[in-house]
């Protein structure tokens, strides 16, 4: 029991809880029992991946209802998703029984913050009907208040406001707290002008964005201690999963809660939490939170879990050696009691993301002939394009698979954006498209001038862009508009112009670039918007697989009429972050190579700690197994359309080498073959070696190399054929066969280029792989 008396008074015991032991504690070890059943004085429960923690809170909820400690309603528990919250009412309703009175107030900060200021809403300025603003509302109000206050948006992008206020939000900072040295370098001193004006302007819509949804409710808790007072009664127990990775705001929330401001009193607070699983730093998570706990809640008693129920000790060692790297960590010891050492983790080693994909599926299907469920396989990425190669893969072969915490990739926003590009220079009929990008990015085009468009082009029975083509000889319009409509039409018909001559996928990174598509990201500060332009380079070297643009574009209607995302039984494929705190029996890991995993943008942005973030990702993306995880990297990667020769992952030389069997089915290539040596390389180190000292990856480093890809060539802006190989040379006047000319002689070769006369279509220029002799 804790130190530390009771703080709070015990519900009755009513005749219902009897001194015989209640069957959810069966199965518990002898710690996790502790923690469940010390419900009274704060608690800490700091332990690794696996060893229970949330079964221990779940378990712990249903203890406080069955044993009538509390109600329902007295009882505030907080998840990381609204996924999870779902599963643990379950589970809960499970344990206990339907007899249970009214449900925990359980959910992720976000929903009980929300729950929270609707309850008081007119105390925080809001009604209780106030709606929550997702980020293009957010953003279009900023850009608002830029204009103003005269403030040029262009040095000013709004998505950096947003972002910044995102901070202040994290940190729990309102408009009075910021200094005019936080805000003072945006927009020349107006920052915390803007920020004020922001708040004001939000109550008057009778809206909160996300970060008000717990800003507010620290507001409403300080300046109403009636309020407050209210809700120390009530909360009688409380409890939070993945403590490690809550952010400033979300501390003083739960702080105001659960403790009285003297901090004399404190409730039955339960938080639980691994530190080696904090992995939103970058979006404001403080792992101090948890380290400071026993020092916020004094006579916090902290109880560690040791015992993995979750993997196979191969699994578990990997795992724990990796995690030994990183030097800021509290270090805690994890023992399996799965029981077996299972297989052993595999590193394979494949050519390139095709067959990286091509691999994973053959392997899921082969489990599913020995009688695995999709459900219990999952495909764990580092960044969200690397999706689109399994997504792609999984519906030529009719794999189920549903995409966990986010869109599918065709579906995200900005691939939907840019599609809608390529199908107006495609298909000028296409309104849909039009409509979605004619003012994206911005170009100054209001509602009533798009209205006008509407209105001209349907009275006329004409598509949209016709509509415009008539309008801008007209005097319809003001001067301005007609001009950026002229502009828009003029690009549109150059590009389609462009597509007659240049490979499409190389004009389809022209349009995003000369459309200011891509600049709109690039300017983008909000954290997503670097891995927005990632998918949108991915979404441009997909398109080089296809011959042409209306071919791609076919595609693509396909692939989105596809719908598997329902299926009983499917593979999971999601981000590390979205998938903490669940668990696999097989996991595939792919993608570990240098840039990719541990992420560039990391380690150019936090340097150590970010690398540090980094291992800890990989640590719970290997930890997310049961019996079988399966690491891969390709050898080759094309980056802004060159191949890059890849370079392995630094954490793949942080596994020991006992546990690992290494396969490489890719060609070796730029002399650095990573398969079979490579076990020799493993065994030759010590796990606990410093990263910096890897020769594995410093040798491959020094042999990078970029070259051109094997990737499908074009004539004249037409793709004839895929380049198979080496080109011969050939003789002047020798007889040749082209795929798309036919039959001619050549008469001038330079390079890989040849001059050949053909017998009905003339002399061309073209390229020496797609001719064969004749
Ligand atoms: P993570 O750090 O990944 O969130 P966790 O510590 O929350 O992990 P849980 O998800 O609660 O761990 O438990 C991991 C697995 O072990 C679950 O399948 C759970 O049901 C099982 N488990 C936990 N405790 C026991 C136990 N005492 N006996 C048998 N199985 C257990
Ligand atoms: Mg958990």
């Amino acid at each position: 029991m804790s130190a530390v008396p009771p703080h709070r008074p015990q519900g009755p015991i009513t005749s219902q809880f009897t001194p015989r032991e209640p069957g959810y504690l069966a199965g518990l070890n002898a710690e996790q029992r502790e923690a469940v059943m010390t419900t009274e004085g704060p608690l800490l429960v700091l332990a690794g991946a696996g060893t229970g923690k949330t079964r221990v809170l779940t378990t712990r909820i249903a203890h406080i209802l069955a044993s009538r400690k509390a109600r329902g309603a007295e009882i505030l528990a907080v998840t990381f998703t609204n996924k999870a919250a779902r599963e643990m009412k379950h589970r809960i309703g499970g344990l206990v029984g339907a007899s249970v009175e009214g449900m925990p107030w359980l959910g992720t900060f976000h929903s009980i913050g929300a729950r929270l200021i609707r309850r008081h809403a007119e105390l925080v300025g809001l009604r209780p009907d106030f709606t929550i603003l997702d980020t293009d509302d957010q953003i279009r109000l900023i850009k608002q208040l830029l204009q103003a206050e005269n403030i040029d948006e262009k040095r000013w992008p709004a998505r950096q406001f947003a972002s910044m206020m995102d901070g202040w939000k994290n940190r729990g900072q309102l408009p009075k707290d910021i200094s005019s040295a936080d805000a003072g370098f945006f927009a020349n001193g107006k920052g915390q002008k803007l920020y004020a004006d922001y708040q004001a302007r939000l109550k008057t819509l009778n809206a909160a964005d996300f970060g008000d949804l717990l800003l507010e409710g620290i507001r409403l808790l300080k300046e109403n201690p009636t309020v407050l007072a209210e809700y120390h009664q009530r909360f009688r127990y409380m409890l939070v999963d993945e403590y490690q990775d809550s952010n400033t705001a979300q501390y003083m929330w739960l702080r105001l809660l659960a403790q009285s401001r003297d901090g004399k009193t404190s409730s039955n607070i339960c938080v639980v939490g691994d530190d080696d699983q904090s992995i939103y730093g970058w979006r404001g998570a403080e792992v101090d939170n948890i380290l400071r706990f026993e020092k916020d809640f004094p006579g916090a008693k902290i109880i560690k879990l040791e015992r993995n129920y979750r993997s196979t000790s191969n699994i578990l060692s990997a795992a724990s050696h990796l995690i030994a790297n990183n030097e800021s960590r509290l270090g805690k010891t994890l023992q399996t009691d799965v029981g077996e050492e299972g297989e052993k983790l595999t590193v394979t080693s494949v050519w390139d993301s095709e067959e990286e994909a091509r691999q994973i599926g053959e392997d899921i299907e082969q489990y599913q002939r020995q009688g695995d469920n999709l459900n219990d396989i999952a495909i764990l990425v580092r960044a969200s394009f690397q999706m689109r190669e399994f997504e792609e893969r999984f519906i030529t072969l009719g794999l189920n698979y549903r995409v966990i915490g986010g869109p599918r990739f065709y579906e995200r926003k900005e691939i939907r954006d840019a599609l809608a590009y390529m199908r107006i220079v495609a298909q000028p009929n296409d309104d849909l498209a039009f409509e979605r990008i004619v003012n994206n990015p911005k170009r100054g085009l209001g509602d009533a001038t798009l209205q006008i468009v509407h209105d001209t082009a349907r009275a006329a029975g004409i598509p949209m862009l016709a509509a415009i083509r008539e309008l801008i000889e007209t005097e319809e319009l003001k001067p301005k508009q007609r001009s950026t409509f002229r502009e828009f039409v003029r690009q549109i018909d150059d590009w389609a112009d462009r597509l007659r001559t240049i490979p499409h996928h190389e004009l389809a990174e022209q349009i995003l670039d000369e459309s200011g598509y891509t600049a709109m990201w690039q300017n983008d500060k909000s954290a997503d918007a670097p891995g927005r332009l990632e998918n949108l380079k991915e979404l441009i070297r997909s398109m080089e697989e296809f011959e042409n643009l209306a071919g791609f574009l076919e595609h693509i209607a396909l692939v989105m009429d596809r719908d598997s995302g329902d299926a009983a039984d499917a593979v999971s494929i999601m981000t590390l972050h979205s998938a903490k705190g669940l668990e696999f029996n097989t996991v595939f890991l792919p993608g570990w190579e240098e840039g990719l995993f541990p992420h560039q943008r990391a380690l150019d942005e936090s340097g150590l700690a970010g690398l540090e973030e980094e291992r800890r990702l990989a640590y719970v993306g290997i930890t997310r197994a049961r019996k079988r995880c399966k690491i891969s990297l390709a050898q080759n990667r094309r980056i802004h359309g060159l191949w890059q020769s890849a370079i392995p992952s630094r954490f793949l030389d942080e596994l020991p080498t006992h546990v690992v069997e290494v396969t490489d089915t890719g060609s070796s290539y730029g002399g650095y073959t990573y398969g079979g040596r490579a076990a020799t390389r493993f065994d030759a180190r010590d796990p606990f070696e410093s990263v910096y000292e890897t020769p594995g990856w410093q040798r491959a480093q020094r042999q990078q190399q970029t070259r051109k890809g094997p990737g499908p060539l074009t004539i004249d802006g037409d793709l004839v054929a895929r380049s198979s190989g080496p080109s011969a040379a050939y003789a002047l006047g020798e007889r040749v066969f082209h795929l798309k000319f036919g039959y001619g002689t050549v008469t001038a070769a330079e390079g890989n280029k040849l001059s050949i006369d053909f017998e009905k279509a003339g002399p061309k220029k073209v390229l020496d792989s797609f001719v064969k002799r004749g």
